[in-house]
């Protein structure tokens, strides 16, 4: 079965063919090291996760980039206010990030590149120049550089616009008069005072570099000229993928990217879920509530990327209940398959459909619902004592494939060790025959959260479940 997406370019679903398989070449934005992302960010990464770990599942090799924007407007202002150098301040956010990535269970990319480490910027100095050496680039009275969009046609391509249109608007700032066509983006910003002591030399003055050009740059740095998958949030279609487009097809000549997938917003109200909008919620916030990184995962990643998806608490907590359903079956498929070997022919356990429902544009709410289907009968059997040890075996083989992808299933607790004191109490309790108070000891246990049961290898110690 092919795996299809939907390609922001063609505006249709489109058979997935890499360049050269089995490798996959990824490009992700990621984040500006200004402060905490927020979890609208997060929905892109989770994306971005999902489609990786698909892939992986169905055999691919992804090499992954995602860059991280430690200088612009906003990184410079911030480490002004801190009162601190730009590369201390961006260095406390960067570690935020990949502590917060990792509490998401986002798997880490090959390469973080940094737009400020010396080997970018002098990529992106080296594609600036090309594009001035070819006059598809100049330099505007304020000193800053910019390309000219009229020299690349397909400009307004990806976003669906025509370039004719593409006067004053919402859209684009007006406020830039030096520039020839209000639609020239910058590739170079001229240094002013504002900027302190950042700053770095090039051949047209001193100055940093533009969002995009930091993009083109390092994809072509890390992957070469043509890569297979480019995403992002909607809000990046225009200008940010245009403008590296135009960039990275001017320099290098080849198609830049195969598949472009954008993932629909995180909305709040019926709105994007935005810093300028002060409407958003970091991970932090949500684990100083008493939630999870696997319980955000889930709301994240439990809807299909294209559609807009609205944040709410009472989101949180279904995510949370499907979850405990998830765990709680998990559990009593353990119970019965104890050391079991699982049973090769059993269907149910042999069953592609959750990874056919991702082939066809990572469909998570079909294939969500295979997993929920396979809880349901399963629960049914379990209750009717039809499940043998083997085929919850093979069940349990089957979600560890899954679990691959979701990356959903509950880390096992450690036992508190007031549960290990009253647990050890218990079995001399039990080995002096004192059955009352093992009994005793077991409802402290409970009290605790924890269930225990008695097998033939001595007492098993499982998490209280939501039902019991
Ligand atoms: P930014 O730091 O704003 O460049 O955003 C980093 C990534 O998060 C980009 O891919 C954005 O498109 C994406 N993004 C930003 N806000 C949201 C949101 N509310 N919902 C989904 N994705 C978002
Ligand atoms: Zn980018």
């Amino acid at each position: 079965m092919p795996i299809t997406f939907y390609d922001t370019y063609s505006r249709q679903l489109e058979e997935f063919k890499p360049i050269e398989p089995p490798k996959v070449k990824l490009y992700t934005c990621g984040p500006t090291v200004y402060s905490f992302a927020h979890i609208g960010n997060f929905r892109a990464y989770v994306f971005e996760d999902l489609l990786q770990r698909h892939l992986e599942a169905r055999g691919f090799e992804v090499e992954r980039v995602m860059n991280l924007t430690d200088v612009d407007d906003k990184t410079i202002r911030g480490s002004r206010e801190a009162g601190i150098s730009l590369p201390e301040f961006t260095a406390k956010f960067k570690k935020a990030f990949f502590e917060d990535i990792e509490t998401l269970r986002i798997k880490r990319a090959n390469h973080f590149p940094a737009a400020t480490e010396p080997e970018n910027l002098a990529k992106m100095i080296e594609m600036i120049d090309q594009l001035m050496q070819e006059d598809i680039a100049y330099q505007a009275e304020d000193r800053s550089v910019y390309f000219r969009i009229m020299r690349y046609p397909d400009y307004g391509k990806l976003a669906h616009l025509d370039l004719a249109e593409l006067r004053p608007s919402g859209r684009i700032r007006s406020d830039e008069y030096e520039k020839e066509n209000i639609g020239d983006f910058a590739l170079w910003k001229a240094w002013d005072e504002k900027d302190g002591l950042v700053g770095w030399n090039a051949p047209w003055g001193r100055g940093r570099p533009g969002w995009h050009i930091e993009c083109s740059a390092m994809a072509t740095r890390l992957l070469g000229p043509e890569i297979d998958i480019h995403c992002g949030g909607v809000d990046n279609i225009f200008p940010h993928h245009e403008a590296e487009i135009a960039q990275s097809e001017c320099v290098n000549h080849k198609k830049f990217v195969r598949y472009w997938l954008h993932n629909a917003h995180l909305l709040v109200e019926g709105q994007k879920m935005s810093k300028s909008l002060g409407n958003f919620f970091t991970l932090r916030d949500l684990l100083d509530k008493g939630f999870t990184g696997r319980e955000l995962r889930y709301a994240l990643i439990g809807s299909n990327y294209r559609q807009p998806l609205n944040f709410t608490f009472d989101g949180l907590n279904a995510a949370r209940h499907s979850l405990l359903r998830i765990d709680e079956w998990l559990r009593r498929l353990r119970d019965i398959a104890g050391n079991a070997e699982p049973d090769p022919g059993f269907a149910a356990a042999k069953s592609d459909s959750f990874f056919n429902a991702l082939d066809e544009d990572l469909n998570i709410s079909a294939a969500l619902a295979e997993v929920f289907d396979q809880i349901r009968s399963t629960n049914r059997a379990i209750d009717s004592a039809e499940l043998t040890a083997s085929q919850a075996a093979a069940l349990l083989d089957w979600w560890d494939r899954i679990n691959q992808v979701l990356q959903l299933q509950e880390e096992a607790e450690p036992i508190p060790p007031n549960v290990t004191r009253l647990l050890q109490r218990r079995a001399a309790a039990r080995a002096d025959k004192n059955w009352s108070e093992g009994d005793s000891l077991r409802t402290q246990i409970e009290e605790l959260g924890w269930l225990v049961k008695d097998t033939k290898d001595g007492q098993k110690l499982t998490k209280r479940s939501w039902q019991s």
